[in-house]
């Protein structure tokens, strides 16, 4: 049997993207120049898509691959992908969840120290020769301190239980009380933000959540409060959070999503609170490359017949 048409619509790291094209008709739609005359030629016989994490796949382009059965995401986030239109067309989605929490739960963990003992703060400090005129000011001390986790999913848990070893208070909200965790569970995201010191955004992106975290959420955590974000930028009302950081109303924030990547808004730059990544929760060589594997495996899983490695639970 010849190899299955597969359509790429996100920019892939080498480790992923050899061993695709070995096994795999690939089109690069994602570099393509001319991309219409790449699904004129090529559309009738894909029947595989390969995504990234942050990819958005509209409904337009799925109506043009008459023949998909799969979209493989590259990343445990599929709020790019439209489910029930995928759901409608029989669509399977995987996507790559467990290899990469232990990552993500770090990069959770390096933006409460960056922020709360103000290290990032405390380099520019040093860099700039201001050490030599006068000593750094003094941090607040985390241990203690309570922490108000949204999505206690698997990188919640994760950063829970890192931020617990580190004498640290969790509580956590989400749709439910999960079964089998001692944390403290609060239904109400802005009391779980009132009583918190740091909240941090572990949840699903896409529409059920798009800025769950809103200028009342913001304005209950205070300005003793530090928002975190590892999860997506849409889950933050985004200019209610620069606002609330300019008016001094949000203590400080420690951001690795944003809404519109890579756009950062300008204001956040010059604030000496707050800490910026370029979305690096998972970007590791060793958790890349375990995502790249099985981000294949599910799509040699399905075109073999045999039963795939992760399925999203909406469609299982
Ligand atoms: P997960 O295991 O599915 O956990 C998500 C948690 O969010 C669940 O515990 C769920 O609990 C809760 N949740 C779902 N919908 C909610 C809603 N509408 N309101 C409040 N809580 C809700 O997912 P995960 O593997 O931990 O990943 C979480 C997210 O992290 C991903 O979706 C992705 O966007 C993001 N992420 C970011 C990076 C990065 O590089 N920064 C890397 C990987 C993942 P309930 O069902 O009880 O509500």
């Amino acid at each position: 049997m010849s190899a299955p048409d597969v359509i790429v619509t996100a920019p892939l790291p080498p480790f992923l993207y050899d061993p695709l094209k070995a096994d795999y008709r690939c089109h690069d739609y994602a570099q393509a120049a001319d991309k219409a005359g790449l699904l004129r030629a090529a559309s009738g016989a894909i029947r595989g898509l390969v995504q990234g994490g942050g990819t958005v796949t509209p409904t337009d382009l799925l109506d043009a691959l008459p023949k998909l059965e799969i979209i493989s995401v590259f990343g445990v986030g599929y709020d790019g992908v439209p489910v029930d239109y995928c759901r409608g067309r029989g669509i399977r989605v995987t996507n790559t969840p467990d290899v990469l929490t232990e990552d993500v739960a770090d990069t959770a963990v390096g933006l409460v120290l960056m922020t709360g003992r103000g290290f990032a703060k405390a380099d520019r400090f040093v860099r700039a020769g201001e050490w030599v005129k006068r000593g750094p000011e003094l941090t607040a001390k985390l241990g203690g301190k309570k922490v108000g986790i949204l999505g206690l999913g698997r990188i919640g848990k994760a950063i829970g239980q890192r931020l617990a070893a580190m004498g640290m208070q969790i509580a956590y909200t989400g749709r439910k009380a999960q079964q089998g965790v001692a944390w403290r569970f609060v239904p109400d995201l802005v009391a779980l933000a009132a009583e918190s010191d740091f909240l941090i955004v572990a949840c699903p992106g896409g529409p059920a959540t798009k800025n769950l975290v809103d200028a009342k959420v913001l304005a209950a955590l205070g300005s003793k409060g530090t928002i975190v974000n590892i999860a997506r930028g849409s889950i933050i009302d985004e200019p209610a959070l620069v606002a609330a950081l300019e008016q001094g109303t949000l203590g400080g924030a420690g951001l690795d999503v944003f809404a519109d990547e890579p756009q950062v808004p300008k204001a956040l730059l010059a604030m000496d609170n707050v800490v910026l990544l370029p979305h690096v929760g998972s970007a590791t060589r060793e958790t890349r490359k375990a995502m790249g594997d099985l981000c294949k495996a599910n799509l040699d899983a399905w075109f073999a017949g045999r039963p795939l490695l992760t399925l999203i639970p909406e469609l299982a």
